[in-house]
């Protein structure tokens, strides 16, 4: 039998989650996607309409096949936590059973189960920001969003996963060095991730027989990138001083995830992967 994969945080196909999505089909699993609640009518439609469909080309000539996308908002873990404005939102009054809580139990009644969990999501509101100038509420927010996250897609996720399965996080260098620009918490909430990926890791390995790891990847002109705004010096900035000096593909940080993802890394646990062209193994720039 194949794989089946739940990748959260895929909206369009310039991200890391929409690579990922595609490795993983490449390498024979089955695609469902969590998509952000308020990205979700763009993403359907696009998607639809064949907006896609020169990206979704596989290696071999065919074409990603998305089985299901559910709506997901990962700030929420179940109804009770949905705050009026948002109940009553409308772009999230159109759609249902979003919380985590809810996407994994639609999940197991489509599916019943899966083999491997991808979270490749993120959010901080104040991470253009300063983290001086960061508010007590952006701060928890950029938490909440892109670390908290991880840990209720694992608790909600991890009783419809087969053991033996392996799941995946996003992260970035700027949890452990300083990377000016990577504000509002962010560089926190990464310090964050990071260390839950080998807590998890313990929890999850001992109980479940399930693998944690996070790939910390370099810069990637991504919708959530170009929002942080600094996101082309950072590519120059690795052009020129990385070991390998190419502009890294999603592709790349993609074919990382197939390889953790499958049995060929079964004894990868707890890991934090540098998928940068080796940016992060250099002292000084030369
Ligand atoms: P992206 O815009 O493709 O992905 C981020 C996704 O998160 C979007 O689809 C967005 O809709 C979704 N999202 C935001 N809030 C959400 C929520 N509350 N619930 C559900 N989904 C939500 O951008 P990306 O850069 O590919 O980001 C994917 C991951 O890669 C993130 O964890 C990011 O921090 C990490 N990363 C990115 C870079 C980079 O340079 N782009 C470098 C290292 C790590």
């Amino acid at each position: 039998r194949g794989k089946r994969a739940f990748i959260a945080g895929v909206a369009d196909d310039n991200g890391y989650g929409w690579a990922i999505a595609k490795s993983l089909a490449a390498a024979g699993a089955e695609i469902l996607v969590g998509t952000w609640v308020p990205a979700l009518n763009i993403f359907e439609t696009s998607l639809r309409r064949g907006k896609f469909d020169e990206s979704r080309v596989l290696p071999d000539g065919s074409s990603m096949e998305i089985t299901k996308v559910y709506p997901l908002d990962a700030v929420y873990d179940s109804p009770e936590d949905v705050p009026e404005d948002i109940k009553t939102n409308k772009r999230y009054a159109g759609s249902s059973k979003w919380t985590v809580k809810e996407a994994a139990e639609s999940v197991k009644e489509d599916f019943g189960t899966i083999d491997i969990l991808v979270h490749s999501l993120a959010n901080g509101p104040e991470v253009s920001k300063p983290i001086l100038e960061t508010s007590r509420n952006g701060y928890l927010a950029a938490i909440s969003a892109s670390s908290y996250s991880f840990i209720s897609l694992l608790k909600h996720f991890i009783p419809i996963m087969n053991p033996g399965g392996a799941t995946i996080s996003l992260t970035y260098i700027a949890s452990e060095k300083i990377i000016p620009g990577y504000g509002g918490g962010m560089s926190s909430a990464k310090a964050a991730l990071e260390s839950d990926t080998k807590v998890l890791a313990f929890e999850a390995g001992r109980k479940h027989n399930i693998r944690v790891n996070t790939i910390s990847a370099g810069p990637l002109r991504s919708r959530a990138a170009k929002a942080i705004g600094f996101i082309d010096m950072m590519i120059d900035y690795s052009l020129e001083n990385a070991p390998l000096q190419k502009e890294l593909t999603a592709d790349e940080v993609g074919n990382a995830a197939a390889f953790l993802a499958s049995p060929l890394a079964s004894a990868i646990t707890g890991a934090v992967v540098y998928v940068d062209n080796g940016l992060n193994a250099m002292g000084v720039g030369v």
